[in-house]
């Protein structure tokens, strides 16, 4: 038996594991339901990925010749596989928690990447072989190239808006809507053109410039709140498009792989969409988040407006009386990792036979879940977090509430300035209880760059500061009480 008919290379095999493989991602995903599992999750599903790789490897390409098929193709996937993993594991080691967003922007980016280089050589390769694929073949090939291409570029984008390289504002080309179709139009017509019978490595290649392009133009406008629903749109492109490649090359655990992301990401994009009471075609179009005259940045200028602020003690006190207090946790929570904090002044104001609770906004942080996975991972219990829709009733009952590094979330703009960039977003309506605690460093803004009339209301206090800091002292305080 020579290594080409050894039996593991029999289709019925790899088959077998693929099963195995894809059976794993679904039993990893559902572990990734709950902030319990979801470690296990996670590891589950990389089980799977590594036996999917294994069995890719070990069986044969879309032409029925093994993927392995000489020993230069063996030490060509290996040098891959080492560059992979020298770039991937310290990356992802060495990562800070605040820095996971744009990683996984940039790591979704690179999925769309690969796929969009697989349709091409895919093409290419049908080229020099006999002409176009059949239909069945190139049009998955064609749709893996636009959508993979458009995923690569505008995860790019979103990458340098998280990592800040980029301004997290609008960027608005004159006419860019027109620009837009007339990009999408180009890439589409391309593909008409290939798949009606013209054999044009030029053409391809005008795909995936035109879908570049698109890929960075609809990226760039989106600002103000609405990243979040594009970040996960550009997730469930990348996983269409790998399932489209899946189907070109053959590859079902690629078709599955792609269907579960894709299939998953359109609906966190919808749910994250009605959350944000945002329309995804009118984001893309970039009719949100334009910015308007509310938009100016937060800056030292807060014309008569006058700021109070207070100290740890004061908030102490604030707080060791109160009956109800809702701690409303974003960004700078993750910044200064005070969730372990947080978790230690909650212990201690139950101690005190105060009820906390606390407030999650679905965008607040960087990524959805950002705030459930941090207080997760300081034990706070579940249901002691509330959704948006469940505390908002709350507030007017609350006696505290207790900002910790969030400002869009809470930003009353968003209910009472039609001009406002984030006008329309549902916000936590902190600015409803009897008192609210803003926990942060200066005055700057959050995200989307713009000003909060909240820390304006005179029911508002500002402790400034690092707020792992500002915690510890005011749980200090509370126990001298
Ligand atoms: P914001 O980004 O609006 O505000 C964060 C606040 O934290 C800032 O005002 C900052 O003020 C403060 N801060 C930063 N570091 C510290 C620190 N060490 N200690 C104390 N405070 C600190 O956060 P939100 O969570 O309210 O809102 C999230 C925003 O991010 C929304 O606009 C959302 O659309 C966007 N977004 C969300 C994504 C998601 O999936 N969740 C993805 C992409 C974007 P200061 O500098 O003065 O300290």
């Amino acid at each position: 038996m020579t290594l080409a008919t050894a039996w593991f290379r029999s289709p019925d095999f790899v088959n077998a594991l693929y099963i195995v493989a894809f059976t794993l991602f679904i039993i990893g995903l559902r572990g990734l339901t709950g902030p319990n599992t979801a470690v296990r999750g996670n590891k589950i599903a990389a089980v799977g990925m590594v036996i999917a790789v294994v069995a890719t490897l070990i069986g044969e390409g879309p032409s029925g010749i093994p993927v392995i098929n000489s020993a230069e193709d063996a030490w060509l996937i290996l040098l891959g596989l080492v560059i992979g993993t020298a770039v991937g594991i310290p990356a992802a080691v060495k990562v800070k928690m605040t820095a996971v967003p744009q990683m996984v922007a940039l790591f979704n980016g690179v999925g769309g990447g690969a796929v969009a280089l697989i349709s091409w050589a895919e093409y290419r390769h049908a080229l020099e072989t006999g002409g176009n694929p059949e239909l069945q073949v190139l049009i998955p090939i064609l749709f893996a190239a636009i959508i993979g291409s458009v995923s690569f570029w505008g995860s790019n984008i979103a990458f340098g808006k998280l990592q800040e390289i980029l301004p997290g504002r609008p960027i608005q080309l004159p006419g860019q809507q027109f620009i837009n179709l007339a990009l999408l139009l180009t890439a589409i017509g391309c593909a008409i053109a290939i798949a009606t019978g013209s054999e044009s490595e030029g053409l391809f290649i005008g795909i995936l410039v035109s879908a570049a392009l698109l890929g960075n133009l609809v990226v760039l406008p989106i600002g103000g709140a609405d990243m979040p629903v594009v970040i996960s749109l550009l997730n469930a492109f990348t996983g269409l498009s790998a399932a489209a490649a899946g189907i070109a090359l053959g590859n079902t655990v690629l078709i599955v792989a792609g269907m579960i992301v894709g299939a998953s990401g359109t609906i966190l994009t919808n749910l994250m969409a009605v959350a944000m009471n945002r329309s995804v075609p009118a984001i893309i179009a970039g009719g949100f988040g334009g910015g308007g005259g509310a938009a100016a940045a937060a800056g030292d200028d807060h014309g008569d407006r006058t700021v109070r602020s207070t100290s740890a003690q004061d908030v102490a006190i604030q707080l060791a009386f109160a009956r109800l207090v809702v701690i409303v946790p974003g960004y700078g929570m993750a910044v200064a990792q005070a969730q372990h904090a947080v978790k230690e002044l909650t212990r201690v104001l139950e101690g005190k036979g105060v009820e906390v609770k606390f407030g999650i906004h679905p965008v607040a942080g960087r990524m959805p879940g950002h705030m459930n996975v941090l207080l997760a991972e300081a034990d706070v219990p579940y249901d002691q977090l509330k959704e948006m829709d469940d505390i908002n009733p709350e507030f007017p009952r609350t006696d505290v509430t207790l900002v910790i590094g969030a400002n869009d979330v809470t930003n009353p703009a968003a209910k009472d300035s039609p001009d406002s960039p984030i006008y329309g977003m549902p916000i936590l309506e902190v600015d409803q209880s009897a008192a609210t605690v803003v926990l942060k460093r200066s005055m700057g803004a959050g995200f989307a760059g713009i000003d909060n009339p909240l820390f304006y209301d005179p029911k508002t206090s500002l402790l400034f500061g690092d707020a792992k800091e500002s915690v510890s002292e005011i749980t200090a305080e509370v126990q001298a009480l």
